[in-house]
């Protein structure tokens, strides 16, 4: 049943991948926003995919949308991160705003508009701290108005909509949060820092002060905690390490070109690179195991919020997060070993340099630290899940 939905999607992508990896070199030089691909990826209508089909959507599975990501990220790493990004926030919508009439009604317009949405979760005095706001919703009747120092918007300026974190109210505590739906004309952005990053530098992900009033129907019915576990770090986690995925395989690709060419100029010989090859090639495969274990894993508890809320599920997420970024790491610096000075060129086709300064925000993003240190606890009082067997 997967293959029915997921031949037409994997078909549709590889116009949109042509389109990013033709101009992947350019937005990252620029640090501008992939027009083209998003462009495109409105034209093969894969904006909505999470959308259910009663919706207009095509009511895609995670595991689909993650290929999509996988595939953007080794056509142009920050087009992919931007599609991950997006498809994260759809994916808050349609777990959180099931029995919601206007988020209902938003996701109807996502599918058939093909709107792109943003997140601002990430605040002045609190970074990466997902799970803590300063700021907080302040409710006037039936509207309610929000102020976040936003430090990292990305795309902020090219959304349709914005889902930002804030406390419930202004007495509430730091961890007592909401998510709220502003449309591009309930918000204004004021810039507070400029984009001019190692990589990703397509993500545009500039910061802003972000002021926004809008009815509070738009503020998502359930706490921000049961959302964050119900969707936000699952999908979080699998999407970006998808990305990342796709940033590795492409670094991979072009080392396996390197060492082919020096097998044809010397037939009968195997080149030493050879080797260095085969154990990036573990690496990549372990990086792909990784993310198969935690879609599965998904799957099996996606209905259960007893078992996304448990300890074992945020702990298996939380790890694919730390795993999967190092090993994209170490793969393409592996990758860059095996190039030599040709990945080390900017201008050689078998360059590897966006890709390495693409894939190091990976242990940042969310820094690595963090969320090592927020699970130090769990992991004490659980036991590790080594079983074959579910
Ligand atoms: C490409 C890209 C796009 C992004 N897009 C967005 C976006 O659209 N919206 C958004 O809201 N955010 C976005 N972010 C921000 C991201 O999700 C993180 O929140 C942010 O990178 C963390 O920032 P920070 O390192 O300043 O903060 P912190 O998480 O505060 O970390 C600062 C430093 O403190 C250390 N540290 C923090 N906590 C601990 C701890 N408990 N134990 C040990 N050490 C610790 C870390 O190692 C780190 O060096 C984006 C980031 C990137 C790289």
């Amino acid at each position: 049943m997967l293959k029915l939905v997921e031949q037409p999607l994997q078909k549709r992508m590889a116009n949109v991948c042509t389109v990013a990896a033709a101009h992947a070199g350019k937005v990252d030089a620029e640090a501008r926003f992939p027009s083209e691909t998003l462009e495109a990826l409105k034209q093969e209508r894969l904006m909505g995919v999470l959308v259910p089909q009663d919706l207009g959507g095509s009511g895609a599975g995670l595991d689909e949308v993650a290929d999509i990501c996988r595939m953007l990220g080794q056509a142009c790493a920050s087009s992919g991160m931007i599609y991950a990004m997006h498809m994260i926030k759809l994916h808050n919508l349609v777990v959180g705003g099931a029995a919601s009439p206007w988020h209902r009604s938003f996701m109807e317009r996502v599918a058939r508009e093909q709107l792109l949405i943003g997140s601002a979760t990430t605040e002045a005095g609190i970074g990466g701290d997902l799970r803590n706001s300063v700021c907080a919703v302040e409710t006037n009747g039936p509207a309610f108005a929000l102020r976040k120092e936003a430090t990292v918007i990305s795309y902020a300026r090219q959304a349709d909509a914005i889902f930002a974190t804030a406390r419930r109210g202004p007495q509430s505590a730091s961890s007592d949060q909401v998510m709220v739906a502003l449309l591009q004309e309930q918000y204004q952005l004021e810039p507070t820092h400029a984009w001019d990053t190692l990589g990703m530098r397509g993500t545009c992900s500039e910061g802003f002060i972000l002021k926004g009033e809008a009815p509070v129907e738009q503020i998502f019915p359930q706490p921000f905690a049961e959302l964050a576990a119900q969707s936000m770090l699952s999908t979080s986690h699998i999407l970006w390490t998808s990305v990342w995925l796709g940033i590795a395989q492409d670094a991979w690709n072009r080392a396996q070109a390197t060492v082919r060419a020096e097998a044809r100029r010397r037939p009968g010989e195997k080149p030493p690179a050879a080797t260095p090859l085969a154990e990036a090639n573990v690496k990549l495969h372990q990086l792909r195991a990784t993310i198969v274990e935690a879609l599965q894993h998904f799957a099996r508890v996606e209905h259960d919020a007893d078992a996304l809320g448990s300890i074992g599920f945020s702990v298996a997420m939380n790890n694919l997060k730390v795993a999967g970024s190092r090993l994209a790491c170490e793969v393409v610096l592996e990758a860059l070993r095996i190039c030599g000075i040709q990945g080390y060129r900017n201008d050689s086709p078998f360059s590897i340099g966006r890709h390495l300064r693409d894939v190091m925000s990976a242990p940042l993003m969310i820094a690595n630290d963090r969320v090592v240190s927020n699970i130090a606890s769990s992991v004490l009082v659980s036991k590790a899940n080594v079983s074959l067997v579910e």
